[in-house]
Parts: C-alpha cells; structure tokens; sequence
C-alpha cells in the first residue's frame, strides 16, 4: 500500500466483527509505550492515503470479537493491546475495547485524529495529525479528552510536514511527540532526525515535547 490505498469512510455496523488485517505480538516501537511488550491489532483501511504511509493494511479477514479477544490471549505476554491500522475508528470498535477493559487490558489506540467513537473512558489514544496539504485538522475535543500523546510526522523536505501545529494539545495539556519521517532514503532520513531535533528545541518551552523515534525499525522488529 504504502500511501497508494484508497481512502475509506466510516464503517456502519454492530462492531461484533472487524475487519483485521494482522494481530501480532512484539514490542512498543514508538510513542509513549515505546518499549512495552504488547499485542497489535491492525484494522484494515484508512480514511487517509498518506505519501509516505509506512503500513499495510489493504487485505483483511472479518474475525468476531470474541475469536479476535481468543487469539490476544494466546499471544498476549503483557496486558497491553494497540489497536492501529489504518485509521481504527473507520470500525465499530467500542465493543472490542469494552471487552478488554472488562478482561484487565491496557489499551491504546493509534488514530490520526479526524475520527471518534464513544470508547471507555480507560481506553488512551495517541493522536497523530495528517497534513493533507490543507494544514492541520484540529484533533475533535471527544478525542481529545483519551490522547495521552499528539505525535507529529516531521520531514526536512516535505514542505507539508516542516512543521507542527496547534491542534488541540495546549488545551489539555498533551505532550507532544517529535518524530522523524521515514522516507526510505539515508540522506534524507538524516536531514529529518537533524529537523525534528531542531524542532523538539524550538517548540519546549510551549509544549511537553518528546523527540521520538521508531525504535522498532532501528532494532528490527515489526
Ligand atoms: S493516516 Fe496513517 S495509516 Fe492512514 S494513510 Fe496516513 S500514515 Fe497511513
């Protein structure tokens, strides 16, 4: 896929069977569980077609949520689930993450911000805004009230990504996380670590800043 998918609405339905492209077992690679053993559940679709989306999550099986809860305890080592895609509120999730709160789950949702659905209150977002050449969208207030990070894709050259925005984050006090785009190409991958450090600098005295890498494609993981 890697920014060539078509971008998908809002799903309609009960949300007793997603449509899920992967779920695996590794580690945290990014954001504020950055580390953290944890089980991904990777929701097929996105309502975005990014230029340099890194994930893909075309294909799909439909599992129920029950069957879907069975194999994250097969795989599980921790109690943390993140749930990504793709965009993961195109689908009814409410009942999945109702059940893994029930079941004693940490669990995080990766969302790029545009998209809401009334989740438990435990249930934590990290909110990663897209620039789809208009500027940044403000992130909705519901989703707001869950982010316990706004992480900003960062690039040298991209003139879309140059730079963060006020999306919502001072309002809750949310930190923000500073991280270089992957472009797939060395010199321009160094250029964006130079980038995001100078503005991880610029942006700490308005903001909690973190600079942020993808530990996972340093060491090798998924
Ligand atoms: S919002 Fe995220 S998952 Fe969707 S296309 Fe953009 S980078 Fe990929």
């Amino acid at each position: 896929m890697f920014g060539n998918n078509v971008p998908l609405g809002i799903e309609a339905h009960d949300g007793s069977v997603l449509k899920v492209n992967e779920v695996f077992a590794t580690l945290q690679g990014e954001g504020p569980y950055a580390g953290r053993p944890a089980v991904f559940v990777r929701l097929s679709g996105c309502n975005l077609s990014c230029s340099f989306c890194d994930t893909e999550f075309d294909d799909y099986q439909e599992m129920h949520i029950a069957e879907l809860i069975g194999k994250i305890k097969d795989l599980a080592t921790g109690k943390l689930v993140i749930i990504t895609g793709g965009e993961p509120f195109r689908q009814n999730i409410v009942d999945f993450c109702e059940l893994l709160v029930a079941d004693g789950y940490e669990v995080q949702i990766e969302t790029n911000g545009l998209l809401y659905r009334p989740i438990n209150k435990k249930v934590t977002v990290v909110c990663s805004p897209k620039n789809t050449g208009k500027g940044y969208a403000t992130v909705r207030p519901d989703l707001l009230g869950h982010a316990i990070a706004i992480k900003f894709i960062v690039s040298a050259s991209d003139e879309n990504y140059r730079d963060i925005a006020e999306v919502g984050q001072s309002s809750h006090n949310i930190p923000v996380y500073i991280q270089p785009m992957d472009e797939y190409n060395q010199d321009k991958n160094a250029a964006n670590v130079e980038h995001a450090i100078m503005l991880a600098r610029k942006y700490s005295d308005r903001y909690e800043v973190v600079f942020s890498l993808q530990q996972h494609k340093i060491i090798g993981l998924r």
